[in-house]
């Protein structure tokens, strides 16, 4: 049997069921993501739009991000504020293109899967740790063989 994974809001108004395992999870510690999430780290994990269902209503927020200055939509929850969803977008050449990003906390799982990646470790709180081995960014991914490597295991999953 496939296993899923639950995510809910604050407040339990949206809920997101997603269909086998994420592949990427990032951990991400910009800056906009901190005071986005009031935390100091964000868990983004990566699901195939098609095995993710959105139930709900969510407000948007467009923000300009990273250095090539993409624009990423963040959906929240318009009841309790919790930003729950990004990404699915269509069209364009980012890996991540066709897939929803969904933040690892609202799964409220110990046993959700650990980070794959670690990025923004340059705005990183020094007692935070990247779990042992995973790759580390001092800003984004955007190396070309990190993203051809990444591309590779998301086909692959
Ligand atoms: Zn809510
Ligand atoms: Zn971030």
């Amino acid at each position: 049997m496939t296993s899923t994974h639950t995510a809910q809001c604050h407040c339990g108004q949206v809920k997101i069921t997603c269909t086998g395992e994420p592949y990427p999870v990032f951990m991400c510690n910009c800056t906009l993501c901190q005071r986005r999430t009031g935390s100091p780290v964000h868990i983004g994990a990566w699901w195939p739009m098609e095995d993710v269902t959105i139930e709900g209503k969510t407000k948007a927020f467009t923000r300009t991000t990273g250095e090539q200055g993409r624009e990423v939509t963040f959906n929240f929850c318009p009841d309790c504020g919790t930003s729950i969803w990004w990404g699915g977008q269509t069209q364009g050449d980012h890996p991540l293109v066709g897939y929803y990003g969904i933040a690892g906390g609202c799964f409220a799982d110990p046993e959700f899967p650990p980070p794959t990646h670690s990025v923004y470790e340059r705005t990183k709180h020094p007692w935070i740790s990247a779990p042992d081995g995973i790759p580390c960014f001092s800003s984004t991914f955007d190396d070309p063989s990190v993203m051809a490597e990444i591309r590779e295991k998301m086909q692959k999953r």
